[in-house]
Parts: C-alpha cells; structure tokens; sequence
C-alpha cells in the first residue's frame, strides 16, 4: 500500500508515530474532526493505514433547534457494501438521536445511499437545508480526534 499524505491535519510525524508505535496493527483509523468554532460543518473520515480516507462523512448539527443534517456521504467503490455509511450514521448521532435529521439530495452517492439507510437507522433523512446557526457560526474544523470504532445504532433494530 502507497504511502500518501497524513489525513488533514495531522502532521506526518504525528501519522507515523499513531500507525507504527501507538496502533501497529490497526487497519483503519476513524478521525473525528470538530468544528473549529463550536459550529458549522463536522466530519468523520476513515483512514487506512496509507492515510487515505475511504470514507467520509459531513454533517451538522444544532442544540438549539434539535436538527441533524447530512451534507456529504462518501466511500470509496472498494470500502462500499461493508457497512461503513450506516456506522458513520450512527457515530454522528451519538447524542443526537431525537433530532429531525435532514439531508441534501444532490449527491450522487447519498441519493442511493439514504433511503437504504433511513430503513436502516428507522429514521428519515427527508432532504432540507440546514438550520441558520451554523451558517453564520462556521469556520472550519479543529484538529482532528481518533476515536474508536462506533458500535451499529440499536434504535430500530439489526443495524
Ligand atoms: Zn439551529
């Protein structure tokens, strides 16, 4: 496997040190990264070892008006069909279940993948604009966290 770039804002050193010293043997990396500003956009990318993200996940959310919204879901062809989306789903509502959650249909990808995945998580993901507190208080993202694998959502059944 190639050697490319560190994930976004990870230095290469920092890459190195987690893939051989911290994690020798782990397959797959899932880095979280917050919004820089406490709102706006935040994602969740899954590395392989190369740090090459195959999947990836962009989202919002928002307390004050109880709303989720998805604005990008990617995985790559080889990563498809192994249930990455419906796990990235469940790791961004962690906490966030009883929002209305929302999506923005223009995606190639989310188009098919949405209504699989509603069925999935026993939710709709109707599609919305996001709400305008996060437009106006978006700014980035923090530094990226790594973070375990999330467990499949048990709302609704087998996930
Ligand atoms: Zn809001």
């Amino acid at each position: 496997m190639a050697q490319g770039p560190p994930p976004s804002g990870i230095s290469e050193r920092r890459w190195t040190l987690i893939t051989t010293l911290l994690h020798p043997r782990t397959a797959e990396f899932w880095l979280y990264y917050a919004p820089k500003n406490g709102a706006g956009p935040q994602q969740l990318r899954v590395c392989d070892r190369s740090g090459y993200d195959f999947a990836r996940l962009t989202w919002q959310s928002c307390a004050e008006c109880h709303r989720g919204h998805v604005m990008k879901i990617r995985v790559t062809d080889e990563w498809q069909r192994q249930g990455y989306g419906t796990l990235m789903m469940a790791r961004a509502m962690r906490g966030c279940e009883t929002y209305t959650w929302t999506t923005t249909p223009q995606f190639e990808d989310g188009r098919q993948f949405f209504p699989a995945l509603g069925e999935g998580l026993g939710t709709g993901f109707p599609a919305d604009k996001s709400c305008e507190h996060n437009a106006v208080r978006g700014g980035g993202y923090a530094e990226p966290r790594l973070e375990g694998r999330p467990r499949p959502a048990t709302a609704g059944g087998p996930a």
